[in-house]
């Protein structure tokens, strides 16, 4: 056992120090046909999908196989909502990550035994020479385990020294069928307030395509943005998936281009900013902006010198038109024609902002303090805190409805007279944020502005 672990660890440095990335061919995760419930980069509140959702067949208990050679680095249970998960390092720079399972393999089951831990939440890391995997090796079994609505194996692959996201589809294309390319439903047209108009109007408009165009005449003066709701498919299942790739183009010159193919973990929850969150807030459909907002720093982005934003500045027709591609390639295209017509804007109603995208913001009232550092929101917000009666605090809220930062803020709240600081909290809506204290102040970390914050005790049980 030790000789063929030495073997093991001694091609893995030679593997390492020969960059063999590309040249890699990766053994199918299952052992049938790979069949997807979601793809990589679909937008969700807070987050893209960091993986692929391969079905399973709606049953557990099928066969989970290493894609590559490496080695076990990480078993976890109950951890981040994967439930029972495998990380295998791969020579070639990626982590792959097994999630939802139902059973380790033997040797790996009897490892977290070993431990001794029966816990709910279990997190062990191995070095190359504890558990060598060869490519196609069986590891576990699949399940259901962790935030899962139902059996499927959920894969990642991570860059393992940036942590990036990756798209799987890029490891295993081979093992995956798919001839049918991506469907838009409808496009936003988004005028900037004060700078633009559409159809008369500064607010946002949706128009349906019923065929490859919108055949409705549509008109416009000044700066406007599109966003647009699509979806893509695969033959044969009715689930639907993101886009891999979008591009705008405005008399066949290109403006905005999306390609959802590695996100780095830290821009994750700019999916809100660059899908229209208020309006998934309430109509649970997902309008992806073909614009830049400043503030928004996703890589997977690219856009002109205007950030994708069209200026409609002459009386003439514009011909705008959406590529849409899958990671096969299967492509479709929408058009339409926006007609370039003066119409007055009218001055824009927005209030001044106290939160910016480019700087630390501070926002105090007594006995609170909340600090935005520098690039947690597009453009800027202005906040005003609601002050409310608590048991043991003021009771604070910072937007009317949920507002999601980019990253996290730091809440301070002042410490009343004659309380013992060891039995504090911040208290969100029910759940426990923890804090710090010092010099008469308790600070945590928030990254949800609508929600509501303020002082509990302990033990307090009310
Ligand atoms: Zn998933």
């Amino acid at each position: 056992m030790l000789i063929r672990s030495l073997l093991a660890v001694s091609c893995w440095l030679l593997a390492v120090g020969s960059q063999a990335a590309d040249r890699v061919q990766y053994h199918p995760p299952v052992d049938y046909k790979i069949t997807l419930a979601g793809n990589f980069g679909e937008p969700r509140p807070n987050h893209f999908h960091g993986g692929l959702d391969v079905k399973t067949d709606n049953v557990e208990g099928k066969h989970i196989y290493s894609i590559g050679d490496g080695y076990v680095s990480r078993l976890t249970v109950g951890i981040s909502g994967f439930g029972n998960a495998v990380y295998v390092t791969h020579p070639e720079g990626y982590t792959s990550i097994y999630c939802h399972l139902k059973k380790f393999s033997p040797r790996l089951e009897r490892m977290v035994h070993r431990t001794g831990k029966g816990d709910e939440q279990i997190d062990l890391r191995f070095t190359p020479l504890d558990f060598p995997v060869s490519q196609g090796q069986l590891i576990a079994l699949s399940g259901n385990t962790g935030h899962s609505t139902g059996p499927h194996l959920h894969l990642e692959i991570h860059d393992t020294r940036t942590w990036d996201m990756m798209d799987p589809l890029e490891f295993l294309s081979p093992y995956v069928n798919d001839s049918v390319a991506p469907q838009a439903h409808s496009v936003m047209a988004c005028p900037q307030a004060g700078e633009g108009v559409f159809n008369g109007s500064d607010n946002k408009q949706t128009f349906a395509f019923s065929s490859q165009r919108i055949e409705k005449e549509l008109t416009a003066w000044g700066k406007v943005g599109f966003a647009l709701w699509a979806d893509d498919y695969m033959q044969g299942v009715y689930n639907h998936y993101g886009i891999r790739e979008t591009i705008l183009q405005v008399d066949g010159k290109e403006v905005f281009r999306s390609n959802v193919h590695r996100i780095p973990v830290y821009s994750n929850r700019q999916v809100n900013s660059w899908g229209d969150y208020q309006h998934w807030l309430h109509h649970k459909t997902w309008y992806m902006r073909s614009y830049i907002p400043k503030g928004v720093t996703l890589p997977i982005l690219q856009a002109d010198e205007n950030d994708g934003y069209v200026l409609f500045n002459e009386e003439r027709p514009y011909r705008v038109t959406y590529i849409l591609r899958d990671f096969m390639g299967n492509e479709s295209q929408y058009e339409f024609t926006v007609l370039g017509k003066k119409s007055e804007i009218s001055p824009s109603k927005r209030t001044s902002y106290n939160v910016r995208y480019d700087r630390l913001s501070m926002i105090s009232l007594p006995g609170m303090q909340l600090v935005i550092p520098a690039g947690m929101v597009e453009e800027g917000l202005m906040v005003v805190p609601k002050v409310g009666q608590g048991s043991v605090s003021n009771r604070y809220t910072f937007a009317q409805q949920a507002c999601p930062l980019f990253g996290w803020a730091e809440l301070s709240l002042a410490i009343p007279e004659g309380v013992d600081s060891s039995l504090l909290y911040i208290d969100s809506g029910g759940h426990d944020m923890g804090g710090v204290c010092q010099d008469g102040w308790i600070t945590t970390r928030i990254r949800e502005l609508g929600a509501t914050y303020e002082l509990k005790l302990k033990n307090n049980k009310e």
